[in-house]
C-alpha cells in the first residue's frame, strides 16, 4: 500500500471552492485561504474565504431543499438507498482520502485510514440503517383520546467541525442529521477543509440532491460567526474549542435561539490501579492513548493517575515506549505519530511545555520540537510528573504532552480524577470487578474505559458532561437532535 501512498502524496491539489446548492461556486468576494500542509510547511492549495453572504447562500439553499421536500419528504427508504451509496464511494475512494486528509492536517495515515474514510463510510452505513427504524409513539393515553408523537426533522442544520479528525467527526453529525431528512451546512475548519471538499462531491455523485449538502470553508471569525448568528438555521451542531462553545451559545442568543449542541474539550484521567490485570499491556495502551495522531484527540488521555505503589515503574514504562514512538513523516505507513496541524498548535504545545517547566514539573521525557529540517510541525512524545495544581494537571493541552500524577485509594483517583470543569472521557485499569464498577459510577465523565482506551464504535454515544459539552454524537441517540417532536392529540 505504500506506493500507492507515494503516487497520491504529491498529487496537485487544485483550488477548491465553496459547494451551495449542488455547484461549485468562488466566495462572492472571491477571497482565498492558503492551505499549509503540517508535514513539510509549503503551500498545498487555496480555499474559499466564505464570508457572511455566502453562509446566507448555503442556508438559502439549504432551505429551498428542504421545502423541496425530494430530500425532506423522500421515502425513508430511498434516503436509506442514497446514504448506502454514499457509504460505499467514500470506501471505493479510502485511500484517495485519507492521503489528502493528512497533507491536510498532518494525522500519522495509519491511523487516519481507520479514523477518517473508514470512519466516516461505517458511519454513514450505521445511520443509512437507522432510517426507517426510528420510530415515533403513541402515548399512554386515557380511551377517549389518542395521542401521537411524532419526529420531524428539524430544517436546515449547520455543522462547525474541528481539524483533528475532520471526516469522522463530520460524519458524526452529517450522516444522522440527513437520515433525520434534514438539509445541512457545514463548515469545516480552516485547517482541514479538503477532505470534507470531497465528501460533499462524493455525496453529489450518490445521488443526494442539490442544496441538501452545503460547505463553507473559511475562517471561523467571520463564516463560523455569520453561521452562528444566522436566523434561518434551526440546530447548529459543533465539535471544538469551550470558548467557541460559548460564542455559540451567545450568537444563539442574539439569534434566532437555534438549538445548540456542543462537544468540546478533555482533560481526561487515565486511572491504572496496581491491580490491573496486565500493566505492560495498560502501559502500552495509554501511551497510544495521549500520542496517537500527536494528541489531537478530544478524548485523549492526558492525565495518568497511578496508584502510588507503581508509580514509579510504570512512569518509566509509559516514558520508554514514548521515546520508541516513530514521529515523523505521516504518508508512511511505519510511523506512530505524525505532524502537529499547524504552526499555530505547535507553538502552543510547545508553551504548555516551558511552562510545566517553570513550575516545576519534572520532564521524564521529549518536551522538544524536532525534525525542523523538513520545514514541518512535530513534536516529541513528552511526559510530565505533575501535581494535581499545576496547569498541566488543569488545562487541556490537545497535543503530545503526558501528565502523571500519583493517587494513594480509590477515593483520591476519583476526587483528583473530577477535579476540572471538564467531562469527556476516562479510564480505568483493574482486575477488581467491583472496583471497575465503582470508578464507572464515581467519574465525571462521558465514557469510562475500562482496561481499555478509546476504540468504542457507532453503537454507544460519545458526549461530554459539564464544560466537555451538552450534546452526544454517534448511537440513535444522536438522532434526537435532528428531530423535532411534535404531538397530535386527538379527541376520539
Ligand atoms: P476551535 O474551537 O478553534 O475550532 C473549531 C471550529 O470552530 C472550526 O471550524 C473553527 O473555524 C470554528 N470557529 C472558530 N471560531 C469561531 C467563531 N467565533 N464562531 C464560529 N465558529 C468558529 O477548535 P479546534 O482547534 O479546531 O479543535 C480543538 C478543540 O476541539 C479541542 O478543544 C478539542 O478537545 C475539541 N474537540 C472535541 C471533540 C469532542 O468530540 N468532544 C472532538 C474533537 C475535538
Amino acid at each position: 500500500m505504500q506506493d500507492k501512498i507515494d503516487k497520491l502524496r504529491s498529487d496537485v491539489v487544485s483550488p477548491q471552492s465553496l459547494f451551495i446548492g449542488g455547484e461549485w461556486r468562488v466566495p462572492q468576494s472571491g477571497a482565498t485561504m492558503d492551505v499549509i500542509s503540517p508535514i513539510d510547511g509549503v503551500k498545498l492549495t487555496t480555499i474559499g474565504d466564505a464570508g457572511a453572504i455566502d453562509v446566507d447562500l448555503a442556508v438559502k439553499a439549504a432551505r429551498a431543499a428542504f421545502e423541496k421536500g425530494t430530500w425532506s419528504k423522500a421515502a425513508p427508504a430511498e434516503r436509506k438507498k442514497i446514504l448506502f451509496r454514499i457509504a460505499e464511494l467514500i470506501e471505493r475512494d479510502a485511500l484517495e482520502l485519507a492521503v489528502l486528509g493528512v497533507r491536510d492536517n498532518g494525522t500519522e495515515i495509519s491511523m487516519a485510514l481507520k479514523a477518517e474514510p473508514g470512519s466516516a463510510a461505517a458511519t454513514f452505513r450505521y445511520y443509512a440503517e437507522a432510517v426507517d427504524k426510528v420510530y415515533g409513539e403513541i402515548a399512554p393515553t386515557s380511551e377517549s383520546v389518542l395521542g401521537l408523537i411524532h419526529r420531524e426533522p428539524v430544517g436546515v442544520v449547520a455543522a462547525i467541525v474541528p481539524w483533528n479528525f475532520p471526516m469522522m467527526i463530520g460524519a458524526w453529525k452529517i450522516a444522522p442529521a440527513l437520515a433525520a431528512g434534514n438539509s445541512v451546512v457545514l463548515k469545516p475548519a480552516e485547517g482541514a477543509s479538503l477532505s470534507l471538499l470531497k465528501l460533499a462531491a462524493l455525496c453529489a455523485q450518490a445521488g443526494l440532491p442539490e442544496g441538501v449538502l452545503n460547505v463553507v470553508t473559511g475562517r471561523g471569525t467571520v463564516a463560523g460567526e455569520a453561521i452562528g448568528l444566522h436566523g434561518d438555521i434551526d440546530v447548529l451542531v459543533f465539535t471544538g474549542s469551550g470558548g467557541v462553545g460559548r460564542r455559540l451559545l451567545e450568537y444563539s442568543a442574539r439569534s434566532n435561539l437555534k438549538r445548540v449542541y456542543l462537544e468540546l474539550g478533555g482533560k481526561s484521567p487515565n486511572i491504572v490501579f496496581a491491580d490491573a490485570p496486565d500493566l505492560e499491556q495498560a502501559a502500552k495502551v495509554s501511551a497510544f492513548g495521549i500520542f496517537r495522531n500527536s494528541g489531537q484527540v478530544c478524548v485523549a488521555g492526558s492525565r495518568l493517575l497511578v496508584e502510588r505503589s507503581i508509580h514509579e515503574a510504570f512512569a518509566e514504562r509509559i516514558s520508554a515506549i514514548a521515546e520508541k514512538i516513530k514521529v515523523g513523516d505521516p504518508l508512511l505507513l511505519s510511523t506512530e505519530s505524525g505532524a502537529i496541524s499547524s504552526e499555530i498548535q505547535l507553538e502552543k504545545d510547545l508553551g504548555f511545555a516551558a511552562q510545566a517547566l517553570s513550575e516545576g514539573a519534572r520532564l521524564r521525557t521529549g518536551g522538544g520540537r524536532i525534525l525542523q529540517d523538513t520545514g514541518g510541525f512535530y513534536m516529541q512524545p513528552t511526559v510530565f510528573d505533575v501535581t494535581p495544581e499545576m496547569t498541566l494537571a488543569k488545562e487541556e493541552v490537545f497535543g503530545p504532552i503526558l501528565s502523571i500524577i500519583p493517587f494513594d485509594d480509590d477515593a483520591e483517583a476519583i476526587s483528583i480524577a473530577n477535579a476540572t470543569p471538564y467531562g469527556l472521557a476516562s479510564a480505568v485499569w483493574t482486575g477488581n470487578l467491583s472496583r471497575a464498577h465503582c470508578m464507572v459510577r464515581g467519574v465525571k465523565a462521558g465514557v469510562v474505559h475500562v482496561n481499555t482506551y478509546g476504540g468504542a464504535d457507532n453503537t454507544v454515544p460519545l458526549g461530554g458532561i459539564r464544560q466537555s459539552g451538552n450534546g452526544h454524537d454517534k448511537s440513535l441517540h444522536a438522532m434526537d437532535k435532528y428531530h423535532n417532536l411534535k404531538t397530535a392529540w386527538i379527541q376520539l
